[in-house]
């Protein structure tokens, strides 16, 4: 079956709802997680199936460069276990039809979009791009989509009809929200979400056609070498450079995180002191006894006691860290934009947030530097730019200098100094230029190039490095760069991996230009 498929992209829009409304929504929202639940565990066994299945067996040893043959023998093995899209639709439909239930309060479109959901998780087991599915506990099911905007969940203009509901969206006058009304919708996805303890619900309307450009985000053709770091990035355009701690805002909510993190231990240890061993330690889920209340209640667990605070301090953190996802993708929105206007064409080192965690500690996690990078290569795509992500281990941008001359620099050295030719950048910026030249067929640095292009550009790394180094000191007090976690070798080889010190607060601002040592010799 050929899927024809258009660009999309999704308006977001906040709904009036009625405690009847909320009441009916709810009870929606219920049977899909049911059902979602139901279509999962059978995809589950059925897959299960195919992949002890001999045809399966006999798929896999057929080499991968026979990708027809290899294709059809899988397809083969799923058809005979009835594990496609299709299939697993047949079944939610039979599920919800065997279940008043479900059938009462889910339509047919509905339907079969919870199957796809479910589908798609298992195909990604199944792809080994996930290790296991995730059954939906109670409140964290939290959307429902429609196929088409002609039957189901539907937009009208101005409200969602969906079987008897009919939901006020609440419009202003942002131009962004109104591109998206002007734009033909292909179907609309209720979201609920928990704001400050209370129940919002939101329509998102998938619409066909490119998201809205802001005037001042115009996406240049030039290319674009970036160097992420833990607490910097170095962006390097055709004309100029930006130096910049990367994502700082968000470490002053980490830090509320981790204290309601601690503070939720410690409550739980308070409710429940017989589930501990004398060393602190928890006991294993057979010893737990526990207390029995309230357990209807928070359908979790089922030895473990919440209390009344619990809740609280655990509705608190959620919170929180809803404000900081939704502050981190604002500011990651915002420098992918401005990365943007430097050039569509982006060159970067592939980040792995393993190498980072390695050194500093699973906390860092929080700035996601990965779905940064993802996010700006969706959107540079989608604007017609290439994207390279080269690896670290091959290109070693971050030893090398420009007359080539390859020195190892320990993690708390944040400015390269060629001790061969005198050669003084901010090492991140630097880095950011050399990918620039990083040839995308060998993914390796063509260092005539970068020497080339060297004098014209100088000038605007060293205003990239002047001027970050300003709003590195402003900023400074108010957050603080991650320090490694001890233990770990400090003069770490690890090239993913680099740390940022303290921002310093002084940088030379004369810097001795570089001048090519003997261009007849490289
Ligand atoms: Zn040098």
């Amino acid at each position: 079956m050929a899927v024809r498929r258009t660009p999309s992209f999704v308006t977001e829009i906040p709904l009036v709802t009625t405690s009847e409304d909320l009441a009916v929504l709810t009870a929606r929202l219920e049977a899909g997680r049911q059902l979602y639940n139901a279509v999962l565990s059978e995809g589950k066994t059925r897959l299960d199936l195919v992949r002890n299945s001999e045809l399966y067996q006999e798929a896999k040893t057929i080499p991968r460069a026979e990708k027809k043959a290899r294709s059809t023998a899988f397809s083969k093995a799923k058809e005979a276990y009835r594990f496609t899209e299709y299939d697993l639709q047949s079944f939610a439909n039979q599920t919800a039809i065997a279940s008043d239930w479900i059938k009462s309060h889910l339509d047919a479109n509905t339907i079969q979009k919870i199957a796809t959901r479910a589908f798609k998780s298992l195909e990604r087991v199944g792809f080994g791009k996930a290790k296991k599915v995730r059954f939906k506990q109670k409140g964290s099911f939290t959307s429902l989509e429609g196929k088409t905007n002609k039957q189901g969940i539907r937009w009208t203009g101005d409200c969602v009809e969906w079987s008897g509901l009919k939901l006020q969206a609440i419009i202003n006058n942002d131009p962004v929200i109104l591109h998206g009304l002007n734009s033909k919708v292909k179907y609309v996805r209720l979201v609920r979400r928990v704001i400050n303890r209370k129940i919002y619900w939101f329509a998102q309307l998938v619409c066909e056609g490119v998201p809205y450009q802001k005037p001042s985000n115009i996406i240049n053709n030039g290319i674009v070498g970036i160097d992420l770091g833990v607490s910097t990035v170095a962006i390097v355009g055709d004309r100029k450079t930006i130096w910049t701690p990367f994502v700082p805002e968000l470490a002053s909510k980490q830090k509320k995180i981790r204290r309601l993190q601690r503070k939720m231990d410690r409550q739980r240890r308070a409710g429940n002191p017989d589930n501990f061993n004398s060393n602190g330690t928890v006991k294993k889920a057979s010893q737990r006894v526990g207390r029995v209340p309230r357990l209807e209640a928070t359908g979790l667990s089922k030895r473990w006691y919440r209390s009344h605070r619990y809740l609280q301090t655990a509705a608190k953190k959620r919170e929180i860290e809803r404000r900081q996802a939704a502050h981190r993708k604002s500011v990651h929105g915002q420098l992918v934009n401005r990365t943007l206007t430097f050039g569509k064409n982006i060159k970067s080192e592939k980040v792995s947030v393993q190498g980072w965690q390695k050194i500093f500690g699973s906390s860092i996690g929080f700035k996601a530097p990965s779905s940064f990078q993802s996010h700006l290569c969706r959107k540079a795509e989608s604007a017609g730019g290439t994207v390279l992500m080269f690896s670290t281990r091959k290109t070693a941008l971050s030893q090398t200098c420009l007359c080539g001359n390859k020195q190892k620099k320990s993690l708390s050295q944040r400015i390269h100094h060629c001790s061969i030719c005198g050669l003084k950048m901010q090492r991140d910026i630097l880095s950011a230029y050399l990918s620039r030249y990083v040839d995308p067929k060998t993914e390796t640095l063509s260092i005539q190039s970068a020497r080339d292009g060297w004098l014209g550009m100088e000038q605007s790394l060293l205003d990239g490095w002047q001027s970050g180094s300003k709003q590195s000191a402003s900023t400074a007090t108010s957050s603080k760069s991650p320090t490694p976690r001890s233990g770990i070798e400090w003069m770490s080889s690890n090239p993913i991996a680099r740390e940022e010190s303290e921002p310093r607060r002084v940088y030379e601002t004369h810097v001795v230009s570089w001048n090519p040592p003997d261009l007849s010799v490289g």
